[in-house]
């Protein structure tokens, strides 16, 4: 089978591995059909967290089940299926607690030992606690099926940040970052009720469409400009800020426009970020909540939400290729010609 694979710094390739095959009884193998390139794929790709030549690459796909292991019980052969990008038991402690990322049989797509989204076909383990069935009205729906894809990951990671920041109906809430993230952290904040919802962020292209997902207003400054722009339109400061870019300057920003008592919730993942300013916190009970999503847990009620056309964040996916196209689609991620990448096969 074809998958991408790690080559080298900037540099990513399909190539023949060996084919996608059971080898748990509760592993199950999905000819994938759409994936996408995600924004936390260019740290790699850029050479940070020493990823190594060979690994497979991505964490966010769909597909159709091919196979299932003699242990598999929920999950059929013909079955559409989404998953998280973490497989997980769905049984042990953490899961029971909803929080699957840290399971203790679990782990991430792609790497060294484990099968990469970018790629013809997928081995599943855990299969029935970690893949999720799609109805099957939305076969053959284009539209609904690419509304449904961000749900692996970027759309469930922005409504953890919206439920880690405490968003509720009436919240005046700040969002910074205007990558795939931060866009549907803005609707995941207008799905829980936010009465105004400020996005920091300097692409227009990427404004506009956080205007149509319900930002109401946008803030293009930086750093302490931006800083005393949120404070002076809000009086003071947000209830909730959702953090969607993991560096120190976003969460020094985030720290800063907090209202007393407010909360920040944080999906960035960290990158040179590891101190924060905590007195400054103490002072005003400023609250820090989130980190990797436990997206096996969201997406049972935002599928609901879009297979019921309440939600649809498919407007991040602005452009799509095939499997060829993988190289070219980080190429235009990682010169920001594009906001997120689908893969269709
Ligand atoms: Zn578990």
């Amino acid at each position: 089978m074809r998958a991408t694979v790690y080559r080298n710094v900037g540099e990513v390739q399909v190539e023949n591995v060996p084919d996608a095959v059971i080898q748990q009884p509760t592993d199950a193998i999905v000819r994938i059909t759409h994936a996408c390139i995600c924004g936390s794929d260019l740290w790699f790709y850029r050479g940070f967290d020493g990823w190594k030549p060979g690994w497979r690459m991505g964490h966010e796909w769909m597909g159709i089940v091919e196979q299932v292991g003699s242990q598999v019980r929920k999950i059929k052969r013909g079955d559409r299926v989404i998953a998280p990008f973490a497989f997980s038991d769905g049984s042990c402690k953490y899961c029971s607690r909803g929080l699957q990322t840290s399971c203790l049989q679990g782990g991430f797509w792609g790497g060294a030992s484990n099968d990469g989204g970018q790629a013809e076909a997928i081995r599943a383990p855990l299969a029935d606690a970690t893949l999720i069935v799609l109805p099957p009205s939305v076969e053959g729906d284009d539209a609904m099926l690419k509304a449904i894809l961000p749900l692996t990951d970027v759309m469930s990671t922005g409504h953890h940040a919206a439920v880690s920041a405490g968003v509720q109906p009436g919240s005046k809430v700040a969002v910074i970052g205007d990558g795939a993230v931060g866009l549907c952290a803005v609707l995941a904040a207008k799905r829980l009720g936010a009465e105004r919802i400020i996005i920091l962020g300097r692409h227009q292209k990427r404004l506009d469409i956080a205007r149509q997902f319900g930002a109401t207003d946008m803030v293009t400054s930086r750093d302490e400009q931006a800083v005393s722009e949120v404070l002076e339109m809000t009086n003071g400061g947000v209830d909730s800020v959702l953090e969607c870019v993991g560096t120190k300057s976003s969460m020094d920003t985030a720290i800063s426009i907090a209202y007393p008592g407010g909360a920040i919730g944080y999906v960035g993942v960290p990158h040179g970020s590891q101190t924060i300013n905590l007195s400054q916190m103490f002072m005003s009970n400023i609250m820090l909540r989130g980190g990797v999503a436990p997206v096996r847990t969201y997406i049972p009620e935002l599928l609901a939400d879009v297979v019921a056309g309440k939600l649809d964040p498919s407007p991040v996916l602005d452009l799509t290729v095939d499997l060829d196209g993988v190289p070219r689609g980080y190429a235009a991620m990682d010169s920001r010609e594009a906001i997120k990448v689908m893969v269709r096969l």
